[in-house]
């Protein structure tokens, strides 16, 4: 159950900002709500909505396209403008119940190691769009990933990706429909290919096709660790195949 003192729904970014770098109160940060609102938060936690402070849509800047940070995953999906391996990751996260209320933000801020979704963005050289009482930064989805930290009372704004290049996907589940187990997505960049797996690792991660042998997942009830890595050698080879390249 949890137990949230107060709400805020700021009007701007800079009050959300004001509202998150108070040091005498808990606050969290909601945005569409599907992983805070499942969530056990600390007693006396102060939500801070963003539906009115921080933008949701998608537009074209030359080669890259940006998300809003309160984009929902469906509107992800439906957009023209949305690179295509991307459309078809997003669908897998969860139903279109899910899909209409998470948004790219929380998406990014959350780091589930299953995110499909995730593995695509890192593969199209997300840049997430953070923002504090310090100022606006630009960060490589990657570095976000390896350190929650820099979301201590920050908001994401923005994450913008590079688009062309052509991109593969492979994934093990359960069953067609489960969380995959393993999943592999990748895309041909200036340098080479560019790969990312999910359920190898706390997050998503980049790879190489060198890298893969060393890996150390973490074990579940789904997977060993040395059946985890097997799966994560077998669909890097794959998307490497598929691509005509080594990651
Ligand atoms: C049944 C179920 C199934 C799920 N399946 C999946 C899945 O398959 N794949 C997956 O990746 N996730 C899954 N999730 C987790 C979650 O739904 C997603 O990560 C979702 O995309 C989060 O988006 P949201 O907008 O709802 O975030 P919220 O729940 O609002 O927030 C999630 C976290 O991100 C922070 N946050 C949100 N927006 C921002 C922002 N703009 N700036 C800074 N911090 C922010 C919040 O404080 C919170 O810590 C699932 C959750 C549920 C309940």
């Amino acid at each position: 159950m949890n137990r949230i003192s107060s709400y805020h729904r700021p009007a701007t970014l800079d009050e959300a900002i004001v509202l998150l770098a108070r040091t005498d109160v808990t606050t969290t940060v909601l945005a569409g709500g599907t992983a805070v609102n499942t969530t056990d938060l600390p007693a006396n936690t102060e939500v801070v909505d963003l539906q009115a402070a921080v933008a949701a849509g998608i537009s074209r800047d030359g080669d890259r396209v940006g998300f809003g940070a309160m984009t929902r995953l469906q509107d992800l999906i439906d957009h023209d403008d949305t690179p295509p391996l991307l459309t078809a990751l997003a669908k897998r996260e969860g139903p279109n119940t899910l899909r209409n209320v998470s948004t790219v933000g929380g998406t990014v801020a959350e780091g589930d190691p299953e995110s499909e979704l995730l593995a695509g963005l890192l593969v199209h050289e997300a840049l997430v769009t953070v923002a504090d009482s310090s100022g606006s930064r630009d960060l490589a989805l990657e570095d976000l990933l390896a350190d929650f930290s820099v979301l201590d009372r920050a908001v994401v704004t923005t994450v913008t990706v590079a688009i062309g290049g052509a991109t593969a996907a492979e994934r093990t589940g359960r069953t067609p429909a489960d969380t995959s187990i393993v999943a592999a997505a990748g895309r041909i960049v200036a340098t080479g290919l560019r790969i990312a797996l999910t359920g190898v690792a706390a997050t998503p991660v980049l790879v190489s096709v060198d890298s893969v042998s060393s890996l150390d997942p973490p074990a579940d009830f789904r997977g060993t660790s040395e059946y985890r890595r097997q799966l994560a050698e077998v669909l890097v080879r794959r998307v490497a195949d598929q691509l005509g390249g080594s990651a």
